[in-house]
């Protein structure tokens, strides 16, 4: 009897840090054995071997900032059984989605000394504004065990398992000390979606909300208690204007308090 086909596995980038990646060639000790249960076809981060498509799960890190990217990933799509977003560019447009909020041309010709060389869109948008999308992992970067639980839903044929609740609630289970009650720190925990097992408060930080808005945050809620500690509605804008910014809660609540 021959040897069971391994499903192909393929990682591809678009406008990003590479972090998301990383956070798989991070995972070491598992890596063995997801290489042993999957074909890794297509990985430019960890090998230059290539092999051609279909390929039965896509990873897809980054955001869409260019016209020719907005066309590759209708490749990409084509060529994916599954295809799975991972980390807040592809998710949520990312840190250079900023840029969603002001003229891209004044940018451009401040920033180059030759503007006319720079070919780029208005906007960096998430893969799911020009493809669909099957799963959607959030964070900045990843984390990486969400990212085996994605691989591993994938070879048994189940959804994902990854918690919809708010970071406040692995704050709690850490026993940490609510940074906002304690000290009146800004922090996006309320309404983040949980992952990272609540990193920042845990070293007394605020949360910036790195893995974007939870399932139905109350983002308004959350700013009139900022202002009741006295921020003002720049310093709100600024909170909700992170690596998610262009999430739809966190920018319409940015939105709400100047332009
Ligand atoms: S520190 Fe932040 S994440 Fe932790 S419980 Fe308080 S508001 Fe929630
Ligand atoms: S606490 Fe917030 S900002 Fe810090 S790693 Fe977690 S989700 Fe990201």
């Amino acid at each position: 009897m021959g040897k069971k086909r391994r499903p192909r596995l393929a990682v591809w980038k678009f406008a990003s840090c590479d972090g998301c990646q990383l956070s798989l060639l991070d995972c070491e000790d598992e890596l063995l054995a997801v290489a042993d249960r999957v074909e890794i076809a297509y990985f430019l981060e960890a090998s230059r071997a290539t092999m051609k498509g279909p390929y039965d799960l896509s990873l897809v890190e980054g955001s869409i900032t260019t016209p020719q990217d907005a066309e590759r990933i209708r490749k990409v799509r084509k060529a994916s059984r599954v295809l799975v977003t991972i980390g807040a560019c592809a998710t949520a447009g990312g840190i250079q989605a900023l840029r969603n909020f002001k003229d891209v041309k004044e940018f451009v010709s401040i920033v180059y000394a030759r503007p006319d060389y720079i070919e780029t869109l208005e906007t960096s948008t998430p893969i799911s504004d020009h493809v669909p999308v099957d799963f959607e992992l959030r964070g900045c970067p990843i984390n990486k065990r969400q990212l085996l639980e994605v691989i591993q839903a994938y070879l048994v044929g189940r959804r994902p398992n990854t918690p919809s609740e708010s970071v406040c609630l692995e704050c709690k289970r850490r026993g940490n000390v609510c940074v906002m009650v304690a000290r009146g720190t800004a922090c996006l925990g309320p309404v983040t979606h949980a992952g990272c097992g609540a990193i920042c408060p845990s070293y007394d930080r605020g949360c910036y909300g790195c893995f974007g808005p939870m399932e139905t945050p109350n983002t308004a809620s959350l700013s009139r208690e900022w202002a009741h500690l006295g921020a003002t509605d720049p310093e709100i804008q600024r909170v909700f204007r992170g690596v998610n910014a262009y999430a739809d809660a966190f920018r319409k609540e940015s939105e709400a308090h100047g332009k």
